[in-house]
């Protein structure tokens, strides 16, 4: 057999006590054979692995034997359990006599921990717009987790503004088709590094299966076959703890770090209708969580624009995809985290962005209860945008820019420090990477300040 380790390998999941490693078996990775995905025969196949203390292998503390299989085109998701809190590991596989390449991860910090957590927060790639350079400068800083928020691929092609090529398909709508957009992106390896470097905790958005879908879609049968094939192959491609099932897929999580962070992680499109952005059980999940959680920052991590964002100009001036369009539920929100207020991380709009969470949005002498960072993307190309403008018609918000990047981060018992992480271009490769600027805040003083501006 060739080497079928061409996808790289992953971690995520962290708990105190374990963490899911992945890999995807794949000689050929976008194999034209629909019946024959990653060019793998049509049977299972065994994958063993080892996971370490060290990164020369020297100790290994766990070990054994998974089946890849072709009815998940040959994924593997391995739970390991039974390891250290707040400690990192080294991972790889092996199939046949080939060997994968090793991976790091970490489990999260025992629940009574202190201590502060180094995290990023990427989204928004689309391959055909530019290098992963972003990634590689994320993977060195080796956080203790990664969250993705979505757009990890793009169902869709943009070959009119490519600076490099996707390959022949068109808009994903199969099985075969998502598989293979997957195991196109992973071919970067960029993208592999920082996989391999740090556990992930990844919660999608709509162009995991299509552009602005949200919930059923359409409720025909066809939208909901094409959906289930896209859940299906997201969960072959990632670090998950749970399959599909029923064409479903449950995405909301909690993700703690000690007593100092509780990251909400929310799927802001499968359970959406007309008129909630959760649904009844995912917002019913998130608001006792909020009203419960002992911890010093509770974190919501999830694709969209969560403040008010009034772009001044012809209507519509606010967008309905994102929460502006589901404004009684945002305020449910804020409500249930209280006094203590909360922070978002989110994504979507392909530019950078940080502001304040207003009680009021629509009374800026309102209550300020917490704040929101908004990473730019990695390569997705941003929309033309009047900043200024923007900026001058919302008076929470206060801070953009517009170039590619991801958010890098610090939660600890006494601040959170958010840096904006950028490449001054993605459309060629080897961009450096900067600190645009950094933002710290306080527990229960949730003004956060502009720590390079000051
Ligand atoms: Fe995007
Ligand atoms: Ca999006």
């Amino acid at each position: 057999m060739a080497n079928p380790f061409t996808l790289g390998v992953a971690s995520g999941e962290p708990l105190p006590d374990g963490v899911i490693l992945w890999t995807r078996l794949a000689t050929s990775p976008t194999h034209a054979d629909p019946a024959r995905p990653g060019g793998m025969p049509p049977r299972a196949v065994p994958v063993s692995w080892q996971l370490a203390e060290d990164e020369r292998f020297s100790t290994i503390v766990r070990e054994g034997t998974a089946q890849a299989l072709p009815a998940w085109a040959h994924s593997v998701h391995v739970r390991v359990d039974g390891l250290r809190p707040g400690a990192d590991y080294y991972y790889r596989f092996r199939a046949g006599s080939e060997l994968s390449p090793a991976g790091r991860t970490r489990t999260a910090d025992d629940p009574a921990a202190t201590r502060p957590v180094r995290f990023a927060v990427a989204s928004c790639q689309r391959y055909e717009h530019g290098y992963y350079t972003a990634l590689r400068h994320l993977a060195a800083e080796r956080p203790d987790v990664v969250f993705h928020v979505g757009d990890y691929i793009y169902e869709s092609r943009q070959a009119d503004v490519a600076v490099r090529r996707l390959g022949s398909a068109g808009a994903a709508a199969t099985l075969h088709a998502y598989r293979n957009r997957y195991a196109r992106y992973k071919t970067d390896p960029d993208l592999r590094a920082a996989h391999a470097a740090a556990p992930w905790v990844p919660t999608w958005d709509d162009h995991e299966v299509l552009n602005n879908y949200r919930g059923d879609g359409d409720g025909s049968a066809a939208f909901l076959r094409r959906r289930a094939a896209a859940y299906q192959a997201y969960y072959e491609h990632q670090p998950l703890r749970v399959r599909p099932r029923d064409g479903g897929l449950r995405m909301y999580r909690r993700r703690s770090y000690g007593s100092v962070a509780d990251f909400l992680v929310l799927d802001a499109r499968q359970h959406r209708d007309g008129t909630a952005m959760l649904g009844a059980a995912q917002e019913q999940w998130l608001t006792a969580r909020l009203r419960e959680s002992p911890v010093t920052w509770r974190i919501l991590v999830q694709p969209l624009f969560f403040s008010r964002r009034f772009v001044p100009g012809p209507p519509p001036n606010l967008r309905a995809d994102s929460w502006d369009g589901h404004q009684a539920e945002r305020d449910r929100i804020v409500a249930a985290a209280g006094p203590s207020g909360l922070v978002v991380f989110s994504g979507d709009v392909h530019n950078a962005w940080a502001g304040d969470l207003k009680a009021d949005f629509l009374d800026p002498g309102s209550a300020t209860v917490g704040a929101e960072f908004v990473a730019s993307g990695i390569t997705s190309r941003p929309p033309v945008t009047d900043s200024e403008a923007v900026l001058a018609a919302n008076p929470h918000l206060r801070f953009f820019d517009g170039r590619r990047g991801y958010l890098s981060g610090t939660a600890g018992p006494a601040e959170l420090r958010v840096a904006f992480r950028a490449v001054d271009f993605a459309d060629r490769p080897d961009a450096p990477i900067r600190t645009v600027t950094e933002f710290v805040g306080e527990p229960n003083r949730l003004t956060f300040e502009n720590a390079s501006s000051k």
